[in-house]
């Protein structure tokens, strides 16, 4: 019988989770069986005991379960601890383990995509799930200084506050002033096809462009505006949700996927959608 995994979370049907950890399987010849659990509304401990019950080996979660799996699990990596929240169970004799890939993903698709964090003064825009979990590991990178600007900016002081770091400030757009090499933006604009409210003239200074989002063309409105700005390296987040799936496959199963081949393939695989 194959091993059983799954990505829970509502909704749940748009998911790329199942392809990528199916590919993963398939290049390693590694026989696994991945599905989609849709949780409802306080149903989480329920459906996470219901696939343990059933066989099933550990799960990922996304949005709105994080949490929920991080007060559901018997230990916490440090990467979970300081993201204060799960997206990876395992199931183990020892227990349930709760970890968090998000962090390690991001920094993993930066080193491959070359980009030099050593002394460069980072803008972070967003102060949701996604910019706390990565938040912590830019802190621990060789960046210099890390810039948290938030639409809520009363949002951004207490993330910056969680972190406690003199490489860390938290601005609102409004206050905003400096030199930024390197933008990411982790908030949810672009799913909504909106721009965070940043003055043109912080991303035409900037070298490098990242975009959390991802699309089936590779680009967001945020990376576009970038490009349109003159920034040639402007990237979206397909590569970090692959990065940090890879991550989780190796806390499970102990091998890691080939990575590169997965971009390529789920790039074509949405380009055809
Ligand atoms: P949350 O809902 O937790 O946070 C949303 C954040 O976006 C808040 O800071 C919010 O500001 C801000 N925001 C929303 N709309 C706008 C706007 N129009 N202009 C400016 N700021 C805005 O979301 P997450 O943190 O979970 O996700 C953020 C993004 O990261 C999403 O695009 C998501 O798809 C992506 N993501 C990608 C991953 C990957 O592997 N590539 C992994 C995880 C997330 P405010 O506080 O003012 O409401």
């Amino acid at each position: 019988m194959s091993d059983k995994y799954a990505v829970f979370g509502n909704p749940i049907a748009h998911s790329l989770s199942p392809l990528i950890h199916t590919f993963f399987a398939n290049t390693l010849n590694e026989d696994i069986e991945y599905g989609r659990v849709l949780v409802e509304d306080g149903g989480f401990v329920k459906a996470a005991e219901a696939f343990k019950a059933s066989g099933g080996k550990g799960f990922n979660v996304t949005a709105p379960c994080k949490i929920d799996a991080f007060n559901f699990v018997d230990k916490l990596s440090d990467a979970a601890k300081t993201a204060g929240a799960v997206n990876t169970v395992k199931f183990t004799s020892d227990g349930v383990l709760g970890d968090n890939t998000d962090g390690v993903g991001f920094i993993s698709d930066l080193k491959r995509l070359q980009v030099k964090l050593e002394g460069a003064d980072v803008l972070l825009i967003g102060a949701g799930g996604a910019a706390q979990g990565i938040l912590y590991p830019l802190v621990k990178s060789e960046a210099a200084k890390i810039t948290v600007v938030n639409r809520t900016a009363s949002k951004a002081l207490s993330l910056a506050q969680k972190v406690n770091s003199d490489k860390v400030e938290a601005k609102g757009f409004d206050s905003l002033c400096g030199d930024f090499s390197i933008i990411i933006n982790a908030s949810s604009s672009s799913l909504f096809k909106e721009l965070p409210p940043l003055d043109d003239s912080f991303i035409k200074k900037a070298e490098f462009v990242y975009d959390l989002a991802y699309t089936k063309e590779g680009s967001t409105v945020f990376t576009q505006k970038a490009q349109s700005l003159g920034v040639s390296s402007a990237f979206d987040g397909l590569g970090m949700l692959i990065m940090q799936a890879a991550a989780s496959y190796e806390i499970w199963r102990g091998v890691c996927p080939d990575v590169e081949a997965t971009i390529t393939y789920m790039r074509s695989v949405l380009s055809s959608r």
